[in-house]
């Protein structure tokens, strides 16, 4: 791990040996630290170095912990572990709803308080967002060309148009009106039993190169809608 990948623990206290306690240990357990020994500092410097953790004494000079807590909650969601002297404070302390994400009370284990800032960390970590996988229908304006999962589909030009159509907004119901002002650029007699038919060729083209996917549905008295994933246009 290289220093800049290592979590920044800031560590708020005004008792220089609980600090420099605090400090060895975190930084024996590959944290990186930051001290501050006064309450009114935290937020300034929250605001221009965040670090990954704050563990903030309750009594403090300057500012008290509980409005520190307060201030930064205000436009962070950074793990904060308060930390106190007086055991039943804790109880208070939980009754007020400062936000906090845990408690420690002195004296404590210097063991204990990374044991505790590890557990925090990784409960804190976001899960990697799911990115979902790219859609398996690919339309290609330009050259007219359609695939589903890397297989071309072999389309007139009605049911390309038609594909296009459907499959950009998916679980939208279009009317066979709607779909018939998509399908010429010249005006022709066409009938809503053309829409119906072109779909059935397009359903049947799709369905052989999957049979399991659920592609068109056609909702009764309102028109079709597209099932499957939405597709990219290219
Ligand atoms: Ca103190």
């Amino acid at each position: 791990m290289t220093e800049f990948n290592m979590p920044l623990i800031l560590i708020v206290e005004d008792e220089p040996k609980i600090a420099q306690l605090m400090i060895d240990y975190l930084q024996a357990a590959n944290y990186r630290t930051h001290h501050l020994a006064r309450g009114d500092e935290v937020v300034a410097f929250v605001k221009h170095t965040p670090p990954n953790l704050i563990l903030l004494d309750l009594m403090l000079p300057g500012l008290d912990g509980l409005s520190v807590c307060r201030e930064l909650r205000r436009f962070s969601d950074l793990p904060i572990v308060m930390v106190t002297a007086k055991i039943e404070e804790i109880d208070r302390l939980l009754g007020l709803e400062i936000g906090a994400d845990d408690y420690i009370c002195k004296p404590f284990s210097p063991r204990e308080v990374v044991a505790r800032v590890k557990t925090i960390l990784r409960r804190c970590q976001r899960p990697p967002e799911e990115i979902a996988p790219p859609s398996p229908l690919v339309v290609d304006e330009m050259r007219f060309q359609a695939s589903w999962a890397g297989k071309a589909l072999d389309l007139t030009p009605a049911e390309f148009r038609l594909l296009k159509t459907l499959a950009q907004e998916p679980g939208k119901v279009f009317s066979r009106e709607q779909l018939l002002n998509h399908l010429y650029d010249d005006y022709r007699v066409v009938t809503d039993r053309t829409i119906d038919s072109h779909i059935k060729n397009l359903r049947r083209k799709l369905e052989a190169l999957d049979a399991d996917q659920p592609f068109i549905r056609a909702v009764y008295g309102m028109g079709y809608r597209w099932e499957a994933d939405e597709c990219r246009l290219i």
